[in-house]
């Protein structure tokens, strides 16, 4: 019997392996949201998100899974696929996150610039410009001009799927295409990187890479919050490359101003070139987006699809991308076409495991919390600190954050009268034990689907 956080290990190992044999929508779309869930007497269970997956999976990978687990595992075992509902975003990220380390990601669809990985596909040529996004594509058209000189840095921020990945690889194709060295990098591996490289007393080699750079694209920035070290590491980086007139790009999820926890001399910097935001793309520019990936996938989608697609799916472009990829797998799997109905019954799944989920309210949360962890209300709002007590307050304190819209201060009012900074702290400390911790995650993912229940 494999114990239970070797099985998600042991998932995530397959996952790894399944990502780099299979395309990423195909990936994207039957692969990303399962999670492992026990491995006794040699049967594998995985848990999928729905009816549709399982079937899916069964039908059209069971033979590559079954053999990519037998190369983890070294012996053969049996599949078997178990609905659990849709899986949390943070177990989901994790997954993602497990899966981003360099030696896991797929060598056949990205290009090497200086041993980081740039997605070919994200492309000027393939982003469609609306405009909730007109402005960030004519920065980074600029930047990519002529880089170092203008806006430098230049600083995009949006919400999750809005295309800042796509806009900092495209500039770093055009940049790299022109000859000029390039640093790219997730914020997240130059963190690795950097830890890595105090570990090793190898810092000023992890400065030289850095600074001898033409230009550092640096994604998702937002993941700094916290990590003093790096922080330390990425300002020196920063004002060297800047002072030599170096192009900088950094992406963020959120406006600078909201970076909370961050040194404000970092935060002086990243907003000191020019700031533009992507918003949600409006109808027309959805469908534009639409069209332009159904001719990327070569597959012929109705326009009434098209219309109701773009119509149905107005949270982000990863969804929309998600919902053509699953409608064309649908259809080449059972031979079909492209119709309105199979266009609703994947939405359908897509929203269901994209998250749209009701809004639950902070007493339904407390008392989730609660049960879970068997403590009682009163000690929650209470001052006790022996360890089950304290760790049932920070996830409730980090689900009230995530889950509801309250303030800080309303947040501490309502578990009894604690200071807005000690949820704030709260919700850094499990945030930050997220990606380490199985057990917390597997608490928090239980917690989750309890409430969605609700
Ligand atoms: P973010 O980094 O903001 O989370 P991404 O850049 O990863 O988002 O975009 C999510 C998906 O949507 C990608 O596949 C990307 O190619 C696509 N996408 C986003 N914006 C556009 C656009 N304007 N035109 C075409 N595709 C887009
Ligand atoms: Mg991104």
């Amino acid at each position: 019997m494999v114990t239970e956080n070797r099985v998600a290990d042991t998932w995530k190992a397959v996952l790894g392996k399944l990502q780099i044999q299979v395309t990423r929508p195909s990936y994207d779309t039957w692969l990303k949201g399962t999670v492992g869930l026990s491995c006794i007497s040699g049967e594998m269970v995985i848990g999928v998100p729905n009816a549709f997956v399982a079937e899916m999976l069964d039908r059209r990978m069971h033979s590559l899974i079954s053999k990519t687990l037998t190369d983890v595992l070294g012996k053969e075992h049996t599949l078997r696929f178990e609905i659990t509902g849709s899986v949390s975003p943070a177990e989901h990220d994790d997954v993602e996150s497990a899966l981003s380390q360099p030696e896991e990601r797929q060598p056949a669809q990205s290009m090497t610039i200086r041993g980081t990985r740039i997605n070919p596909r994200y492309t000027f040529e393939s982003f469609v410009v609306g405009k909730s996004n007109e402005l960030a594509h004519a920065a980074s058209l600029a930047v990519a001009e002529s880089p170092g000189t203008s806006y430098n840095p230049l600083f995009i921020y949006s919400d999750v799927g809005l295309g800042k990945t796509h806009l900092l690889n495209s500039i770093g194709l055009r940049l790299s295409a022109k000859g000029l060295s390039l640093e790219y990098a997730t914020t997240e591996e130059f963190t690795n990187g950097y830890i890595k490289a105090i570990r090793e007393g190898k810092t000023d080699d992890f400065r030289d890479r850095y600074r001898s750079a033409d230009i550092l694209l640096l994604d998702d920035i937002q993941f700094i919050i916290g990590k003093e070290q790096t922080q330390e590491g990425f300002f020196h980086t920063f004002n060297s490359l800047h002072a030599s007139s170096r192009q900088i790009v950094i992406t963020c999820d959120r406006p600078a101003t909201h970076l909370m926890l961050l040194e404000d001399r970092i935060r002086s910097r990243l907003t000191g070139g020019l700031v533009v935001d992507i918003q949600r793309p409006d109808l027309e520019t959805r469908q534009a987006i639409l069209g332009s990936k159904a001719d990327a996938i070569g597959v012929h989608f109705p326009i009434e699809v098209l219309e109701f697609l773009a119509e149905k799916v107005d949270s982000n472009i990863r969804d929309l991308e998600g919902c053509l990829n699953r409608i064309s797998a649908y259809t080449q799997l059972t031979s079909s076409r492209v119709s309105l109905e199979i266009a609703e019954r994947c939405v359908n799944d897509i929203l269901h495991l994209g998250g749209a989920r009701k809004r639950v309210s902070e007493i339904e949360i407390l008392e989730t919390v609660c049960g879970y962890f068997a403590i009682d209300q009163a000690s929650v709002k209470g001052k006790g600190r022996d360890k089950p007590t304290t760790l049932a307050r920070q996830v409730a304190m980090y689900l009230l954050r995530e889950e509801s819209k309250l303030p800080l201060s309303a947040i501490g009012r309502f578990l009894g009268g604690k200071d807005h900074t000690t949820v704030l702290h709260a919700h850094q400390r499990i945030s930050n034990q997220i990606s380490s911790n199985s057990h917390l995650r597997k608490d928090l993912a239980n917690l989750r689907e309890e409430l969605a229940r609700l």
